[in-house]
């Protein structure tokens, strides 16, 4: 097999020397654990530069970009629109801790073309959206528990790295170190696509304040959810007057201008934003209706602050990113693009009788090695990470950067072109004729 007769081609030496040096620096070498290439071969890529498409690393290889920052730049790199909207608010100060106009233009171009909500406060990262979101949740409600579900991401959240504990009834086990038990009591998780343990979860439990979901949960596969599902889980929180969050911080903005709530056409109480809002820059947004958004303070009681929040050089990148993404058929083009590149893959499966199933929607798209959709993760192959894993080694000696894990989704931006997606995908069927 491929990875047993070939050597890494790609010249990593000054990554490779980098990471070394890295490593006495920061733990593992990094800044957030994934990019630490644990999952993947050969130490992580020390990335210089990036342009629409592509990226280069510092020993001057040159790759097309699937991994896009984790989602956030959905125009590709260095969009020009966007590098010098930022350089001309730069120049004239980084940070005032004020209000600012650029702040308003944001605002109204988010809300005047977002039904789902009324009015939001700009936060610096997803997590941080998340966090003040169930804060939020819980003022408003009164009520202390929050359901979440396996399989879904909301950043790294105290009482949300949870995951279900033996017996689905009982509280979960926390996922990090550090976390009191009596934070991990407060979250009760459960599997996704069954509403049936979801109900009863909140028959047991009358101090539920709200569900949070991905509602296109894309951190750990891509575990797309059928839209009755989520307008029963809209329906059942309603019964039981229980708040549901939509964590759109990947969702947001990406497949579609209103997320997955315009993509589905649910409204849920509260949504959180982050990755794409941010244009590249660290910003994260919650939003909700105007009488749960008069709870937040100052108007209400949950604090809630930041020092550098709505920081004007990061408003002027949501801006120029948002004003792109709001021109006509901007969602429809990136849309047909990705099917494109996926179906010409998926095809050749096909032809080939791989266990592979591409599953995507919008310009997100994950390898699933396997013969059905998955829903939850416990259906995700182990096998298909092992597949993944000697994907990616190929696909990196051979010019095409994938996040480093089989659990991470791909992302297509406008920035890459009919072209280069067709022939990627020329790449990636020669890699799977390798590894299968
Ligand atoms: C990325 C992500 C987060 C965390 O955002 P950060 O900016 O990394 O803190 C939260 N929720 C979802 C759904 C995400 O994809």
């Amino acid at each position: 097999m491929y990875i047993h007769v070939k050597k890494d081609i790609l010249n990593r030496d000054k990554s490779a020397q980098l990471f070394e040096e890295a490593k006495k620096l920061f733990p593992g070498g990094v800044n957030s654990p994934v990019r630490a290439f644990k999952s993947v071969y050969g130490p992580p890529l020390f990335i210089k530069k990036g342009r629409g498409a592509y990226i280069i690393d510092e020993d001057d290889n040159k790759f097309l970009d699937f991994c896009c920052s984790w989602g956030p730049l959905i125009l590709g790199h260095a969009n020009e629109k966007v590098t010098s909207r930022i350089c001309s608010t730069v120049v004239e100060g980084t940070s005032f801790g004020t209000p600012t106009a650029l702040g308003n233009t944001i605002g109204r171009l988010i809300l005047d073309n977002n039904k789902y909500i009324d009015k939001l406060r700009f936060v610096s990262s997803g997590t941080e959206a998340v966090m003040s979101a169930l804060r939020l949740a819980r003022g408003y409600s009164g009520k202390s528990k929050i359901v979440k579900f396996e399989g879904c991401y909301h950043g790294h959240v105290d009482s949300l790295l949870v995951k279900a504990g033996s017996g689905l009834a009982t509280f979960g086990v926390s996922t990090s170190a550090g976390i009191p038990e009596s934070f991990i009591n407060e979250t009760i998780v459960l599997p996704l696509n069954d509403l049936v343990l979801l109900e009863e979860a909140f028959k047991a439990n009358d101090d539920i304040a709200c569900v949070i979901i991905e509602p296109i949960p894309a951190n750990n596969g891509l575990l797309l959810q059928d839209r009755n599902y989520l307008v029963w889980l809209r329906k059942l929180c309603d019964d039981y007057n229980i708040l549901l969050i939509f964590d759109e911080v990947i969702s947001g903005f990406r497949v579609g201008y209103e997320g997955a709530a315009g993509y589905y056409s649910i409204q849920p109480d509260i949504i959180t934003y982050g990755k794409i809002i941010g244009g590249g820059m660290p910003v994260g947004a919650y939003g909700a209706s105007h009488e749960i958004m008069s709870h937040v303070s100052p108007d209400g009681n949950v604090y809630q602050a930041g020092t550098l929040s709505a920081n004007p050089v990061a408003m002027a990148a949501g801006i120029a990113t948002l004003e792109q993404l709001i021109e006509e058929d901007f969602y429809d083009n990136l849309e047909a693009k990705t099917l494109q590149f996926v179906n010409k893959i998926q095809a050749h499966c096909e032809a080939k009788s791989y266990k592979l199933q591409i599953q995507s929607i919008g310009s997100i798209f994950w390898f699933n090695f396997s013969e059905h959709r998955v829903m939850t993760p416990d259906q995700i192959s182990s096998d298909g990470i092992e597949h993944f894993k000697n994907l990616h080694r190929y696909l990196l000696d051979s010019g095409i950067y994938m996040g480093p894990s089989g659990y991470e989704v791909g992302f297509v931006s406008a920035a890459h072109t009919p072209e280069q997606l067709s022939e990627a995908a020329d790449v990636i069927i020669k890699g799977l004729d390798l590894i299968f």
